[in-house]
C-alpha cells in the first residue's frame, strides 16, 4: 500500500535554499513548522475535533535534526531527549488538553521550561495518530495481531479512532497470549460468554487508549471481542452482559505502535535521526 507521503519540497519551503530530499537535510535540518506541516499533512490533522492542539506546540526555534519519539511528554522523556541531543520531541500525548489550567506553572511549568532551556521543540499528534489508516496506532496493533481491519467501529466517521477487524478464528486464551507476545505485556481479560477462554474469535473491535466505553458499540457492530488499553469497573459488567470479551492491554502499550512507525516514517522520507524512548508505564 501506498505510504502516501506529502513531497518533500514541503520541507524546504521555509529554507534559504532550495534543495529537494538529500543529505543537506540531515545536516541543516528543518524548521520546527516545517517539520509540524509535514505531519500534519500526513495524518490530515485538520479533519479531526481533538481535546489538545495537534501539531506543533512548543516552538523551541532551532532547526531539527534529531528527534526523540516517545507515548507521553513527561519529565522523563524530556530528559531522554536533553540526554540525546534531540531538537525535537515528537508524542502522541503532549500539552494543553481541554479544561486543564493554562498557566505554566508547576509540573507544566516545569516541562516547558525545560523544553526551552535545551532547544527542544515539543510536536503531538493525538487523534489523527489513533486513527492513521498505516501508521495509527489501531493500524500498527492489528497488523501486528494478524487483524484485517475492515472498516470503522462508528461506520459513519469518515476517519474512524476505532476499528472492526477479522481474524482466522482463534481461541480467547490464545489471543490473549499472541496480546502478551506483541505488547510484552499481560493484558487483563474479563470473559463475555459462558466458553470462557475456550471462545473462538473471529469479529474483534479495536480502538487503543481510554475508549473502554466503546464496548457497547462493539456489542452493537456483532464483535466477539474489543481491545482497548484502560478498564473501568463498569467494563465488567458491561462485557459479561453484552457478550463481548474484553481485553484491557494497557492505555501506554496499546499507544506506542503509532508514534514509533510516525517517526521511522520520518527518518525514511526526511532523513533525519529519530529514535524511540520507552518510558515505562504499567498503565
Ligand atoms: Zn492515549
Amino acid at each position: 500500500m501506498s505510504l502516501d507521503v506529502p513531497s518533500v519540497s514541503l520541507i524546504s519551503n521555509d529554507r534559504d535554499d532550495n534543495t529537494s530530499t538529500s543529505s543537506h537535510q540531515s545536516e541543516q535540518g528543518v524548521s520546527p513548522t516545517a517539520l509540524a506541516k509535514w505531519c500534519d499533512q500526513y495524518l490530515q490533522a485538520n479533519a479531526f475535533k481533538d481535546y489538545c492542539p495537534n501539531g506543533l506546540q512548543v516552538d523551541a526555534q532551532q532547526p531539527i535534526r534529531r528527534i526523540v519519539t516517545g507515548v507521553t511528554a513527561c519529565e522523563a522523556l524530556i530528559d531522554a531527549a536533553i540526554e540525546q541531543n534531540a531538537d525535537a520531541l515528537l508524542v502522541h500525548h503532549g500539552y494543553f488538553w481541554k479544561g486543564e489550567p493554562s498557566a505554566l506553572t508547576g509540573m507544566k511549568g516545569r516541562r516547558i521550561h525545560k523544553l526551552m532551556q535545551h532547544g527542544i521543540s515539543l510536536l503531538a499528534y493525538h487523534l489523527p495518530l489513533d486513527a492513521h489508516r498505516i501508521i495509527g496506532n489501531n493500524a500498527v496493533l492489528a497488523a501486528q495481531l494478524d487483524l484485517e481491519i475492515t472498516g470503522g467501529l462508528y461506520p459513519e466517521e469518515s476517519h474512524p479512532v476505532g476499528n472492526i477487524a477479522t481474524c482466522a478464528p482463534i481461541s480467547t486464551s490464545d489471543f490473549q497470549s499472541k496480546l502478551h507476545r506483541v505488547l510484552s505485556r499481560d493484558p487483563l481479560v474479563i470473559f463475555g460468554s459462558s466458553e470462557g477462554a475456550d471462545r473462538q474469535l473471529q469479529k474483534i473491535a479495536l480502538c487503543s487508549g481510554a475508549a473502554q466505553d466503546m464496548i457497547d458499540q462493539a456489542a452493537l457492530m456483532g464483535c466477539d471481542a474489543f481491545i482497548s488499553g484502560e478498564i473501568s469497573e463498569r467494563t465488567t459488567h458491561s462485557a459479561r452482559e453484552l457478550g463481548v470479551d474484553y481485553f484491557a492491554c494497557g492505555h501506554h502499550a496499546t499507544e506506542r505502535g503509532g508514534i514509533k512507525a510516525l517517526g521511522e516514517l520520518i527518518q525514511r522520507e526526511l532523513l533525519l535521526e529519530v529514535s524511540f524512548t520507552d518510558i515505562a508505564n504499567p498503565v
